[in-house]
């Protein structure tokens, strides 16, 4: 289906979805297969060489989710980080990242590319100016996240894509706390966008997999290296995806909705310290956040009044599961501290002011009286175990 004048549930829905011209089953067939013909072909078809029927399918949706010309998919959120980010630089470039990451870009790069001659410089601030300022003339490559893991601070998309076209460099994002339902970088001038789909696009927190998404041309350069490092995604996977991301706009508008309900709830509570949700007037960023958001997302995070522990505070909760990675359906918290933050430095950690007692939530699509009830739950618990009788 063309996805010309289609709304957000249609794309997810329809868009790239293969026609059982056989038995007229009405979603798309699986095609398992991983030898095709190569005589009298159009296109040789191979997995690794990522145009699959499935693989084209959902690559189309993809596109069409993230307004680009053309995407990929990959085996994972860093097979795409990785092959994306390699695909622009090689010895002798130059690259300006967010000063705040995800913990595997920020390894990937300060345990590997050293090795690649590729030199990198994070930002001081998260101004336009402060990436402009880190550019030197080897510089090739601009690259954010917005929202940012774990205090979801919000990046002038429109800023940093201009200063990247200012200066002739590529600007990249990594899109996967909003998801295409919030957020659309490509409408910003942003060039490339990447996703780790094992998120809001899978959804169900049991597919791990990538996406990149841009024009044709620069799909092209990114395919090329692709193909060589192999990081492609399997096709029963690739059609679990396909499936999951037909309800990707109603199971993020509920988490949009929920997350928000929760920052309320948590911002009004004689029991919490502070709360990080951009859709939240006290957020600092929240102008900026609602300019270049449809939607504030389902990630948030909060610290606790010093006198509650956090940590046994999450193993209180009954409902909401102390768990790794995000954005599933169902509400999950962790500590960055003991997770994605871990191999950071304590004083870098305070520097950017991620506390050992935060707690970063991934709100689910529950009831929210009934996520509401457990944190209570737990609150109650830990008082009375510790003994507190604020
Ligand atoms: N980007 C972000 C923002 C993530 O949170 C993650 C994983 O947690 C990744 C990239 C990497 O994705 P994957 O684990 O699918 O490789």
């Amino acid at each position: 289906m063309d996805n010309k004048g289609k709304g957000l549930n249609t794309i997810c829905t329809h868009v790239g979805e293969l026609e059982d011209t056989k038995y007229k089953g009405a979603v798309s067939p699986l095609y398992m297969s991983t030898s095709y013909a190569f005589d009298d072909v159009d296109v040789k078809r191979y997995p690794r060489y990522f145009n699959t029927p499935n693989q084209e399918g959902l690559c189309k949706k993809i596109a069409a989710l993230e307004h680009a010309e053309s995407a990929l998919i990959f085996g994972s959120g860093m097979a795409a980080v990785s092959t994306a980010l390699l695909a622009f630089l090689r010895a002798g470039d130059h690259i300006v990242l967010q000063q705040t990451l995800y913990g595997g870009t920020y390894n990937l790069v300060t345990e590997e590319f050293d090795k690649y001659g590729i030199s990198y410089s994070f930002t001081k601030g998260w101004e336009p100016k402060d990436f402009e300022n880190e550019i030197r003339e080897n510089t090739k490559v601009l690259y954010i996240e917005t929202p940012s893991n774990p205090l979801l601070t919000i990046t002038d998309m429109e800023g940093v894509a201009a200063i990247a076209k200012k200066h002739g460099i590529v600007s990249m994002i990594d899109n996967t706390f909003a998801s295409p339902v919030n957020q659309n970088p490509i409408d910003f001038g942003i060039d490339v966008v990447i996703h780790s789909a094992t998120k809001y696009m899978g959804g169900h927190s049991d597919i791990c997999a990538g996406a990149v998404a841009s024009t044709k041309e620069h799909m092209h350069r990114i395919f090329h290296l692709a193909k060589n490092f192999g990081g492609s995604l399997s096709d029963y996977t690739v059609w679990l995806l396909e499936r999951s991301i037909k309800t990707m706009g109603l199971r993020v508008r509920a988490q949009n909705e929920n997350a928000l309900a929760m920052a309320q709830y948590l911002e009004a509570h004689v029991d919490i310290d502070a709360v990080y949700y951009p859709g939240l007037t006290i957020h600092k960023d929240h102008e900026l956040a609602k300019r270049q958001m449809k939607g504030f997302g389902g990630m948030l995070s909060f610290e606790l009044k010093p006198y509650l522990d956090a940590s046994l505070f999450q193993k209180s909760l009954k409902m909401i599961k102390s768990s790794m990675s995000l954005a599933g359906v169902e509400s999950t918290v962790l500590s960055p501290t003991q997770t994605s933050h871990a191999l950071m430095s304590a004083e870098v950690r305070a520097e950017q002011g991620i506390k050992d007692g935060l707690i970063r939530f991934s709100v689910g699509i529950e009831e929210p009286e009934d996520l509401i009830a457990d944190i209570e739950y737990a609150i109650k618990k830990v008082k009375k175990e510790t003994k507190t009788t604020v």
